[in-house]
């Protein structure tokens, strides 16, 4: 009886023990959701800066450690930009072991968790930028991106997979990782208060201000790059993810708001490339480099970087084109015979044949600029030569506009035949085409165009 009710369960009962769900892959109920929760990370990022603004109430800020708790909030969010993101994650460049030791201390001082375990996510995050393998997909809010990651549980089985083997063997990484809460507690928390406290006795002042309000500051100002950067701001390298470069998001986030390009270009040791975009973090991996510190600083070549920027910039033109009307694709339009365009312009339609191409001008004889008179003298005729500069050399402008009129080709028109061997012989057709498929007219490469001059002699 028991065993036809529960086959499953029990079934599973009997035979080794089957591996659990992780929670993060249960539907949320409003009798589970706890369950849900990461409550470590909610009172390490949300609950501990409560704390911190509550006492700030009864705490006086007083200017020495306010000035303090800013240089350490720079300090510690160099140690992340520097430290965790460009020389761990991306090895954008190598530092000695003084430095490292120092970038390990005071990005431990941030509150991010440990560099492994901050570089591995992070590694997944631009392997697997905006999927379900991106440990903080913006696709999944912006939200989420910023903080939820954290603050819910998540499977860490379903986080892309990240190769940390350099991590690994990295001593000072290692030793971090094994000591993280000391660290935390001392980078965090100790040193800061001890700065305040012997230095001008305000050692309250010093844990709450530069130690618990400026973790929340630092916290905040990086989870933007996974927020803001992914949010906010241009894409004038790629567009086909969510990064972006934004000055407000490199002054937050101490130069890391040039994003856009920081994806497609991620060990270069720079986020910004131009000397007037803000990147302090840039500037002082160089600076360490001039003291001997940071050394093999990683940058893409200009030529690299202006490829990508020309192809974006391809792109947003191709789509651009591809908004307006250029006419009826020639390879589109029904074929006449000679006889068959004279007959019907005779009978009062307003057909124009130019470069082998016909027209149907019916309604543009009256706006004609040049007068009805001279374009009703090109109806029904072999109108290329008076259009070319026999009558009137037209502009870019009028070949753009005739090609909208267009309703056919004449069998044999030149342009049909040149249009057609090429197909045939299968070259250069590629050439004319956006990545869309979409025919690309330049300037002067109208059809219409007749690219010498023509003798009126015959058309007249
Ligand atoms: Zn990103
Ligand atoms: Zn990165």
């Amino acid at each position: 009886m028991a065993g036809s009710t529960q086959p499953a369960s029990a079934g599973a009962a009997a035979k080794a023990p089957q591996q659990k769900v992780h929670i993060a892959d249960t539907t949320m109920t409003i009798s589970n959701w706890w369950k849900h929760v990461d409550w470590l990370n909610v009172t390490l990022i949300i609950g501990i800066p409560i704390y911190g603004l509550v006492q700030s109430y009864w705490v006086p800020l007083q200017l020495y450690t306010a000035i303090w708790a800013v240089l350490y909030y720079y300090m510690t969010g160099i140690g992340i930009t520097a430290g965790y993101h460009r020389l761990w994650a991306h090895c954008s460049f190598s530092a000695t072991l003084p430095l490292k030791i120092y970038l390990a201390a005071v990005g431990g001082g941030a509150v991010e968790g440990s560099i492994r375990w901050w570089a591995r996510g992070h590694r997944s995050h631009h392997r697997y930028t905006d999927t379900d393998k991106d440990p903080y997909s913006v696709r999944k809010g912006l939200l989420y991106s910023h903080i939820g990651w954290m603050v819910m549980k998540q499977n860490p089985k379903r986080i892309g997979r990240a190769d940390i083997t350099d991590l690994n063997e990295d001593p000072v990484v290692v030793w971090q990782h094994r000591n993280y809460l000391k660290v935390v507690a001392f980078m965090g928390l100790i040193f800061p208060m001890l700065v305040a406290g012997f230095g001008w006795g305000d050692w309250f002042g010093g844990f709450i201000y530069a130690g618990i309000l400026r973790i929340a500051f630092v916290q905040q100002a990086t989870f933007c790059v996974n927020s803001l950067a992914h949010w906010l701001g241009d894409q004038p390298f790629d567009d086909r993810n969510s990064p972006r470069d934004h000055v407000i998001t490199a002054l937050i986030t101490m130069g890391e708001g040039y994003h856009n390009f920081h994806h497609e270009f991620p060990s270069d040791y720079r986020n910004a490339i131009q000397w007037f975009q803000y990147d302090p973090t840039k500037w002082i991996i160089w600076t360490w480099k001039q003291l001997g510190l940071a050394y093999d600083l990683k940058q893409f070549r200009h030529n690299e970087i202006e490829k990508g920027r020309v192809q974006q910039l391809q792109k947003k033109i191709d789509q651009r084109r591809a908004k307006l009307d250029w006419g009826i694709p020639l390879d589109q339009l029904p074929v006449m015979e000679w006889d068959d365009y004279v007959d019907q312009a005779k009978n009062g339609r307003g057909l124009m044949a130019i470069a082998g191409v016909v027209h149907d001008v019916t309604d543009f004889i009256k706006d004609h600029p040049g007068g009805k008179a001279m374009i009703n003298a090109g109806i029904g005729k072999d109108a290329t030569a008076m259009f070319n500069g026999g009558v009137y050399n037209h502009s870019n402008a009028a070949h753009n506009l005739l090609s909208t009129m267009r309703v056919g080709v004449i069998r044999g028109g030149c342009e049909v035949e040149i249009w057609k061997r090429a197909q045939r012989e299968n070259k250069d057709v590629e050439l004319f085409r956006d990545e869309n498929g979409q025919r690309i007219i330049r300037a002067g490469n109208q059809v219409t165009k007749v690219p010498e001059a023509i003798s009126t002699a015959g058309a007249a």
